[in-house]
């Protein structure tokens, strides 16, 4: 008997561009507490500079010597909408900037996200340098957490 083989092969020796983007994705990230019903954020695991809190994906793709790196959750956009429109940006409607989950993405302009920021109280705590609460008298009340009671 012949088997013909041509092109096909069962295990891809190269993954595609997305397949690699979806393998540093988990999709079992924290549920957005302001927005529960969004669902689980899906974080990225890859590279997430501290600067712009957003992930950033290699495509694999060199362009003029460079390797084209961009936003995680612009790409993820772009695989279920197409191009992002011109002047527009990629926000997140659970607030949580590595999150590149299609439905926690919208596109608005840079101006929604300021206003998206300072709405949700974003602007000071990037600009808060000490990141304490309770200058102000008020302490936070801290649920202690439970430890996750026992395996024995
Ligand atoms: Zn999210």
């Amino acid at each position: 008997m012949r088997r013909k083989r041509l092109g096909t092969t069962t295990l891809p020796a190269h993954p595609t561009t997305e397949e690699r983007f979806w393998a540093k994705v988990d999709k079992q990230g924290p549920i957005p507490a302001h927005r529960p019903e969004l669902g689980p954020c899906w974080p990225w695991t890859g590279a997430v500079p501290k600067r712009s809190g957003y992930g950033r994906f290699n495509t694999g793709v060199k362009r003029a010597g460079h390797w084209v790196v961009v936003n995680a959750h612009r790409y993820s956009w772009k695989l279920h909408n197409g191009p992002v429109p011109d002047g527009l940006c990629v926000l997140h409607r659970c607030d949580n900037k590595p999150c590149v989950r299609p439905d926690h993405l919208f596109v608005g302009t840079k101006g929604d996200n300021n206003r998206d920021m300072v709405a949700k109280g974003r602007h000071w705590r990037q600009a808060g340098r000490q990141g304490s609460v309770g200058a102000d008298g008020q302490s936070p009340v801290r649920p202690m957490a439970t430890p996750a009671d026992g395996r024995r």
